[in-house]
């Protein structure tokens, strides 16, 4: 049986494509080299920022040629929405490992700030011996955010797929699109 809220669901079809699978693979080839390059000496702690940066991460650590620890944090903001509540939740804290690390923390996208800006000051008082920041994503409205390593600046639109959800759908999906609401959707093989 579905319910409502599964048939609302089914009426927001992420239809348009705003990054497509190649390009997102070509530009974190080029991350990972800067990131190569600009921690030569260091072992990186690379702590995805769970659920939205997982994907992300899984395909940037195999574009770093140094030696990795892995070290994963769950983060949540935007429950079932598609504005941020505001508060950020640390449902399993910091990790006391982080102490001494040279950590990359590393998200799917900047959007208010909060969840770098809060992580990066916990990692900090947690005995962090250096944070850098890496998002795939930083929407224009928060070009004056700074994170270390940025894979595209896109438009203020909800974007999923890549790792990136609603209400946790559509992190599965390879490219990364705009969620618009429709009355008449097109199929995702329509449009791509
Ligand atoms: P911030 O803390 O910078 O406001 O937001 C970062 C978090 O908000 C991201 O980790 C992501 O979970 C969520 N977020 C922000 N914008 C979007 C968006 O357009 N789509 C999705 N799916 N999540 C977003
Ligand atoms: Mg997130």
């Amino acid at each position: 049986m579905r319910s409502e809220h599964s048939t609302q669901k089914m009426d927001d079809r992420p239809a348009r494509i705003l990054l497509k699978r190649a390009e997102i693979q070509e530009r974190i080839r080029s991350l990972g080299e800067q990131i190569t390059l600009e921690m030569q000496g260091l072992t990186p702690c690379i702590m995805p920022i769970l659920d939205g940066g997982m994907i992300f991460t899984s395909d940037l650590i195999r574009q770093i040629s140094l030696p990795i620890t892995l070290l994963p944090i769950k983060a949540s903001s935007y429950g079932q929405e598609r504005v941020s509540s505001g508060r950020l939740e640390l449902p399993l804290g910091v990790s006391p490992l982080a102490r001494d690390q040279d950590v990359l923390l590393v998200d799917d996208i900047l959007d208010t700030g909060l969840t770098l800006t809060t992580l990066y000051s916990s990692l900090l008082a947690a005995g962090a011996r250096s944070v850098r920041t890496c998002v795939l994503l930083r929407k224009q409205h928060a070009v004056h955010l700074h994170a270390d390593y940025i894979g595209f600046d896109i438009p203020n639109e909800f974007v999923v797929g890549y790792g990136l959800d609603h209400a946790g759908h559509h992190r599965n999906l390879p490219d990364i699109r705009c969620l618009e609401t429709r009355k008449n959707p097109k199929s995702l093989n329509q449009s791509s």
